[in-house]
């Protein structure tokens, strides 16, 4: 199938082209022809799946025709994913006359209102933030005829819902929506219920499960020797770029120093660094100055960091649908990747948890040469 048979417009086709792809990915080639025809969409796909063209590429085909007036609105939960979906409608509209703008929060508001009173066709928004423009009247959300919420899993973990409905009140009631999430949970589900009508619905890779091409294994270890166990691994492996999880903002800064004293180029992302250090972190970890990234769930959602290799958690998430998403961040689009996980003995419920989430037992080796005092018990 080519991107052509879908029935989009030749300037988007060549924006495609350009970006050297060179055919819909499975999750494009349902919900591409779904979106076109003006369907509400409900689409489990985590990142990696190319779920961003999925909807950016009909979007943009559909509101071609006129511009100058905000008609479609993506909420996203996250800054990084707000930025990173508008650098896509950016490039996916490089030959359209439309105009988008990314707004969101802990940066000046002025110079998004200016860019919004300039006249766009496409928002792409935190809750947050744009319901600050709301309030202050600095947008017009009565025309949106396309709204979609990407990530909606993580929007509602992060406290968005009630954000999410007071938008929705904001928005024109018939519009056409289009919700994405990784997981389904019941408030997922009842959210999707009121939001959607006659949704066609899309899936790729089981529910809840992780992407196949990703190698998972667990590494039992104890709880003291997990900074020397990884900068063992990273420096014996001789692994190039690795995104490590850690449970706490704390937890997060004081590993990533502890690994630049064991010489290995680290930086710290998470919600109480500034816009600009964490856009710094992420462009250095993207071109290979800083080899370890270590993030907070909430920080590390949505990264777009192609072909990463190696994801590591160094403590395993406290809710089991995180572990997914987080090792979602490896093995994308195709590409094989690595989910290690170091895990103690006072871990292990946790481990168990996750295990029952994704349906199967995980892999466990030992680390080579690292003596465990204390075995656990799987
Ligand atoms: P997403 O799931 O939207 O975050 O996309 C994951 C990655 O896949 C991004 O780096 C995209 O640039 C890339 N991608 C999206 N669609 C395609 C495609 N049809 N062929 C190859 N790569 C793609």
């Amino acid at each position: 199938m080519s991107f052509k048979s879908l029935g989009l417009l030749p300037e988007i086709i060549s924006a495609v082209e350009k970006k050297g792809y060179t055919q819909p990915s499975p999750i494009q080639q349902q919900a591409i022809p779904a979106i076109l025809k003006g369907r509400d969409l409900l689409g489990g796909a985590q990142t990696g799946t190319g779920k961003t063209a999925g909807f950016t590429l009909p979007l943009l085909h559909r509101l071609s025709g006129k511009s100058g007036v905000l008609r479609a609105l993506i909420l996203t939960p996250t800054r990084e994913l707000a930025a990173q979906v508008g650098e896509s409608v950016s490039t996916y509209g490089e030959f359209l006359l439309l105009k988008s703008t990314v707004i969101f929060g802990g940066v000046n508001i002025n110079p998004q209102i200016k860019r919004l009173r300039q006249g766009v066709d496409i928002l792409v928004a935190t809750p947050g933030r744009l319901l600050d423009h709301a309030s202050q009247h600095t947008v017009d959300l009565s025309q949106i005829e396309i709204l979609v919420l990407d990530e909606a899993d993580r929007m509602l973990d992060m406290g968005f819902l009630r954000d999410v409905r007071r938008i929705l009140k904001l928005l024109p009631s018939k519009r056409q929506n289009l919700l994405f999430s990784a997981t389904f949970s019941k408030e997922i589900k009842k959210l999707a219920h009121s939001l959607l009508t006659d949704p066609v619905t899309v899936e790729v890779a089981r529910q809840n499960n992780p992407a196949e091409q990703i190698t998972q294994l667990i590494y039992q270890v104890d709880r003291e020797k997990k900074r020397e166990i990884l900068s063992h691994l990273i420096k014996e492996q001789k692994w190039q770029q690795v995104l490590v999880f850690a449970r706490t903002k704390h937890g997060a800064n004081r590993l990533a120093s502890q690994l630049e004293k064991d010489g290995i180029q680290s930086a710290a992302i998470h919600g109480n660094k500034s816009q600009t250090a964490r856009t710094r972190a992420l462009a250095s970890f993207k071109e290979g100055s800083v080899r370890v990234l270590v993030a907070t769930d909430i920080a590390a959602r949505g990264l777009d960091i192609d072909q990463l290799p190696h994801v590591i958690n160094f403590e395993l998430p406290h809710v089991p649908e995180d572990y997914v998403h987080r090792i979602g961040r490896t093995g994308r689009a195709g590409k094989s990747g690595e989910a290690i996980s170091l895990v103690c003995q006072e871990e292990n419920k946790l481990l168990h948890a996750i295990e029952r989430l994704i349906g199967r037992d995980l892999p466990k080796k030992r680390v080579p040469g690292h003596g465990i005092k204390s075995p656990s018990s799987k």
